[in-house]
């Protein structure tokens, strides 16, 4: 099967079948080409259902996690959105499909790299990067319609809430390293609310509002 036809598979299979019905949402899927985001020897398994090593302990996550995850924040195209936690740049790709611009923060310079790479290759004008701690977001562009966490916090990053404007949504993982419970977060009037999505499992947020250190098995 060509890289085109197990995208498409990965589409029907793991997004569509599971519940994932947002058109334009499976038309970004369909369109980024997942296996320019993973190290040339795991691409042929790029369109499993599996996340993926990615370098320095990291992972690309899950294509239904990712479209889960995107899914919850009903993006129409006019939204300015924050990611933490850039990775491969997958997530921040399939974002710049749906959304008008994209601020992503990666802690580790080296992912950075590859990320900002691969998303430029592609054409994207509309995602900015910068390296550095995203629990504490990237304040000179707040307030965000939409806050997208791909690591695991211990609780709700204070300065996320911060900068997530009114009306906006936030979802991220909240848990111990070893599971976690995918939560969205809606700010209303300044009333904040708060909804269990599912169970996961990502790898740590580190540094401040974050966990202090990784785990100990994750060396
Ligand atoms: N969204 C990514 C997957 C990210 S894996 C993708 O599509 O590929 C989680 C990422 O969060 C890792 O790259 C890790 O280095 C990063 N990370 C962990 N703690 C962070 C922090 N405090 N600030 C920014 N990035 C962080």
């Amino acid at each position: 099967m060509t890289f085109d036809e197990q995208r498409e598979r990965m589409v029907q299979d793991q997004l569509r079948a599971r519940g994932i019905a947002d058109e334009r949402l499976l038309v970004a899927f369909r369109k980024v080409p997942r296996h320019l985001f993973v190290p040339l020897e795991l691409q042929p398994q790029a369109y499993t259902d599996h996340p993926l090593p990615i370098g320095a302990g990291q992972t690309i996550s899950q294509p239904y996690m990712v479209a889960l995850m995107t899914s919850r924040l009903g993006l129409q195209g006019h939204e300015r959105v924050l990611e933490i936690g850039a990775g491969s740049g997958y997530q921040a790709a399939i974002l710049a499909e749906l959304a008008l611009e994209v601020f992503s923060v990666e802690r580790v310079p080296e992912l950075l790299r590859i990320a900002a790479g691969h998303v430029s290759a592609l054409g994207y004008l509309n995602v900015h990067f910068t390296a550095g701690n995203g629990s504490l977001g990237w304040p000179e562009h707040a307030p965000y319609d939409a806050i997208l966490v791909t690591a695991a916090a211990p609780d709700l990053p204070e300065p996320l809430l911060a900068q997530l404007g009114d009306g906006g949504v936030m979802v991220l993982p909240i848990g111990p390293p070893e599971g976690q419970m995918l939560v969205e977060v809606r700010k209303q009037h300044g009333t904040i609310m708060q909804r269990e999505i599912a169970s996961c499992v990502f790898v740590p947020l580190l540094g401040r509002y974050g966990w202090a250190s990784p785990p100990a098995t994750d060396t």
